[in-house]
């Protein structure tokens, strides 16, 4: 796919997802909230679902959430448009209420479509509610900061999936704040791993005879990624130059 193709298939589900009435959530809503980001990006952040600013505007960590993770990204030279940022609903739930079990699932589709176009090599999971269709079954205090696989059922056929605490949780604590810090500062070197990978599976698809030869990673397979060391300011400049998105 082009990156014009890319942009077009997202715009399409875009504009279905601001006319959707598949769920309750559309009742209560302003704007639903598709995403955002750049479409040839290799890394796509996936959130809960859209709060009172998000509902207003339309877009996704516009208020202080996504301020926070605004300086998240940028502890690692990250930008926003340098990413794709969507979430689990893309309607606001009243209250802030947390989403129910089927209005996740009545809403699934559009992130598993928009992963299948953007084929990221990196999934970050914002909070509980997105970790769960990635690493079902994780706990948040034990997963945040470690990577698996992504299922390819998630629509990211082949990507690595990093969990993360959600901002909003990380305003409201300090030793989540923290926490957060320190998982954002091991996301570059979760991207090379993620990079190595596809290409070790695309060299591993060119030797195989067909293509319905190819296997699939295993989904079960678990890595831990082993905290990054104190960033030294010396060779901080290299590091991120090789992580660098664009
Ligand atoms: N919290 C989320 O999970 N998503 C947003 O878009 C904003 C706040
Ligand atoms: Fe549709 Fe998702 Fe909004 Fe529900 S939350 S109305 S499924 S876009």
């Amino acid at each position: 796919m082009t990156d014009a193709e890319r942009r077009a298939a997202l715009e399409a589900i875009a504009a279905e997802v601001r006319d959707c009435t598949r769920c309750r959530l559309h009742v209560g809503r302003t704007r639903s909230v598709p995403g955002e980001g750049n479409p040839s990006t290799e890394v796509v952040f996936v959130g809960e679902g859209p709060g009172f600013n998000e509902d207003r505007q339309g877009r996704p960590f516009v208020g202080r959430a996504g301020d926070l993770l605004v300086k998240l990204l940028g502890s690692i030279g990250w930008r926003r448009e340098d990413v794709f940022i969507t979430n689990i609903v893309k309607c606001r739930p009243p209250d802030n209420r947390d989403p129910e079990p089927d209005e996740i699932a009545a809403c699934a589709p559009y992130l598993v479509r928009q992963l299948e176009i953007l084929d990221p090599a990196m999934v970050v999971t914002l909070g509980r509610y997105s970790m769960g269709r990635f690493m079902p079954g994780a706990r948040i205090s034990q997963a945040h900061g470690t990577v698996r696989p992504a299922d390819p059922a998630t629509g990211a056929r082949d990507a690595l999936v990093f969990a993360m605490y959600h901002p909003a949780a990380a305003l409201r604590t300090p030793a989540i704040e923290r926490d957060s810090y320190a998982d954002a500062a091991t996301i570059p070197a979760v991207l090379l791993d993620a990079r190595a990978r596809r290409a070790d599976h695309a060299s591993t698809a060119a030797q195989e005879p067909t293509e319905d030869a190819v296997e699939t990673a295993p989904i079960d397979e678990t890595t831990t990624v082993v905290a990054a060391p104190p960033p030294d300011p010396a060779t901080a400049i290299a590091d991120t130059d090789q992580m660098t998105l664009f």
